[in-house]
């Protein structure tokens, strides 16, 4: 999943960054109103963490910007105006919902993850290819009772894939789900993963097929 943090605090960011990059997001950091502005232009973010209290552009503004031009993406507003009256318009402007600062990142993460848990397309957050179950909450795949050994990125890449098995994705869709402004992924590495991957599933009887000049599709292998 790709991530928008907004937020001012080089501290609070530092610690919520590692965090969601633990858990296999990519993350961009916008660290003023008028940045995180720029950045939802830009792309359809699966989930903007906005703090409130922001340089140039306050957060509230950014949520309702947001809004007005349409995006649908997830936000959960962190502030430490934790007054009831602040928690009604912030979600009546839009937000998904509310943590006041200060909080603990576990409380942060089970919310992340519950937000996230909401964009999924089934219910129980699993897609299942053949004998794959790729649990989309959980970050894990599982063949015949046995989670498969995948790095975070591995994982990424078979997250995108799932989600649009039989449908081919493109190496810029996978390269862009992936990876933040600061990272230094290629088209080269999203061929590694996409390499080692199909080792790893290939006992699970699922492939990847290349379809030349446009990408990759995940399938179950005839016969699986
Ligand atoms: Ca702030």
């Amino acid at each position: 999943m790709r991530l928008l943090l907004v937020e001012d605090d080089p501290v609070i960011a530092d610690g919520l960054i590692r965090s969601l990059r633990a858990a296999g997001h990519a993350v961009d950091h916008a660290t003023d109103g008028g940045a995180a502005d720029e950045a939802l232009t830009q792309y359809p973010y699966d989930l903007v963490v906005l703090d409130l209290g922001l340089p140039r552009l306050d957060g509230m503004d950014v949520l309702r910007r947001a809004r007005a031009r349409g995006s649908n993406a997830p936000m959960l507003i962190l502030t430490a105006r934790d007054s009831l009256s602040d928690r009604v318009v912030g979600l009546d402007a839009g937000a998904d919902d509310y943590l006041a600062k200060p909080f603990d990142l576990p409380e942060f993460e089970a919310r992340v993850r519950a937000l996230l848990r909401r964009r999924e397309t089934s219910v129980s957050g699993r897609i299942e290819i053949g004998p794959l179950m790729v649990d989309i909450t959980g970050r894990s795949a599982w063949h015949a009772g046995q989670r498969l050994d995948l790095s975070a990125r591995e994982f990424g890449v078979l997250e995108l894939l799932a989600r649009r098995a039989g449908r081919v994705v493109s190496k810029e869709q996978l390269l862009e789900s992936m990876t933040s402004w600061e990272d230094e992924v290629g088209i080269n590495a999203i061929e590694v993963y996409v390499h080692r991957l199909r080792r790893k599933l290939e006992p699970a009887g699922v492939g990847i097929r290349t379809v030349r000049g446009l990408g990759y599709l995940l399938e179950k292998n005839p016969g699986a």
